[in-house]
C-alpha cells in the first residue's frame, strides 16, 4: 500500500527534541522526506536524520534560528536546494520563560514572543512563497500545508505565564487569518492544540510522582500524552485525508480543555 505522504517533502522547525522530533520520525514512517530544525543542538538532529535514513527514509538537519529571518530564508534554501521544493511545514519551534507578571523583564517577553510568534509567522511567509513559487504538485490535491503548533493555552488562560499564552492566543489568530487567506489557492493552513506532552519542555509536571498526580487531575482521559500522540495527529493533518480541513486548531490534549475542574459543578 502506498504510504500516506509518499513523495512528499516536509520541514519540521525545532525538531531536535520532544515534539518536533516525534512529528519529524512520523512524517519521515508515513514516507515523506524532512528536514530536520534545529537551534543550537546539532547531535541529536544529526541522530535522528540517522535514525530516520536506517527506516529507509531521507532526513536532511537545519540549524537556524527561527526568530531571524535570515536564517529562516537560508533554511528555506538548504531545504530546496536538497529536495527541489517543501510540501508540508510544521511550525513547531517554541519555549518557555516564566515569570510572575509584575516581575517579567521585557527581554522574557520578547524572547517568547519572537520565537514562538513572529518564528511562525517568517516560517509560514517563506513556506506560502515556496508554494506559490513551484505550483502545484501530483503528491498532494493542496498545494502546500502548514501546522502550527499551538497549545491547549491558546484557549486556557495561563498565570505565571502570560508571553506564552499570548504567543499561543496569537498563534490562533495569526493561523485562522492566514488560512483564511491562501484557502484559495489551495494552501491548508491548521494547528495542533497539545494538551501535557511528556518532553523536556515541562519536565517539572511530570518528573516526579506527585507533579504528575497533580498533572493528570487536569486531564480528563487520565494519562500523559506521548511525542506519537501528536506525531499522528501532523501525519492526518498533513495528508490528502484531511483534504477538506481548513483554519482549524486539533485538540490532542486528552481532554484537558474540557475544564476538568468543573465536572462536580466547580
Ligand atoms: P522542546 O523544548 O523539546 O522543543 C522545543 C524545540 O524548539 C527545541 O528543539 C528547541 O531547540 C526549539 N527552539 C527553541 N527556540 C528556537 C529558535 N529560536 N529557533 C529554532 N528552534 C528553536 O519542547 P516541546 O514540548 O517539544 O515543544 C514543541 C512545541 O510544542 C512548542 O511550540 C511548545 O510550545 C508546544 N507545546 C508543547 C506542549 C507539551 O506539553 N510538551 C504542550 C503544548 C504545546
Amino acid at each position: 500500500m502506498q504510504k500516506a505522504l509518499a513523495g512528499q517533502i516536509a520541514l519540521v522547525t525545532g525538531a531536535s527534541s520532544g515534539i518536533g522530533a516525534g512529528v519529524a520520525k512520523a512524517l519521515a514512517e508515513a514516507g515523506a522526506h524532512v528536514t530536520i530544525n534545529y537551534h543550537s543542538h546539532a547531535e541529536p538532529a544529526e541522530k535522528l536524520a540517522d535514525e530516520i535514513a536506517s527506516l529507509g527514509g531521507e532526513a536532511l538537519p537545519v540549524a537556524a534560528d527561527v526568530s531571524d529571518e535570515d536564517d529562516v530564508d537560508a533554511m528555506f534554501k538548504a531545504v530546496v536546494d536538497r529536495f527541489g521544493t517543501v510540501d508540508i511545514v510544521v511550525a513547531n519551534s517554541g519555549l518557555q520563560q516564566d515569570a510572575a507578571f509584575a516581575d517579567m523583564t521585557l527581554a522574557d517577553w520578547r524572547k517568547v514572543i519572537d520565537t514562538n510568534l513572529t518564528g511562525q509567522f517568517l516560517t509560514a511567509q517563506r513556506a506560502v512563497r515556496e508554494f506559490q513559487r513551484r505550483g502545484p504538485r501530483p503528491v498532494s490535491k493542496a498545494l502546500g500545508k502548514i501546522i502550527c503548533m499551538s497549545s491547549v493555552h491558546e484557549v486556557i488562560p495561563w498565570a505565571g505565564h502570560v508571553n506564552y499564552a499570548a504567543s499561543k492566543g496569537g498563534i490562533q489568530m495569526l493561523m485562522k487569518s492566514l488560512a483564511q487567506e491562501v484557502a484559495p489557492q489551495r494552501i491548508r493552513v491548521n494547528s495542533i492544540a497539545p494538551g501535557a506532552i511528556r518532553t523536556p519542555i515541562n519536565q517539572d509536571a511530570w518528573a516526579s510522582k506527585e507533579a504528575m498526580d497533580r498533572l493528570l487531575t487536569l486531564v480528563p482521559y487520565g494519562r500523559i500524552g506521548e511525542v506519537d500522540d501528536i506525531g499522528r495527529a501532523a501525519v492526518w493533518l498533513a495528508s490528502d485525508e484531511s483534504d477538506y480541513v481548513v483554519g482549524t486548531t486539533l485538540f490532542v490534549d486528552g481532554g484537558m480543555t474540557l475544564y476538568p475542574g468543573f465536572a462536580d459543578n466547580g
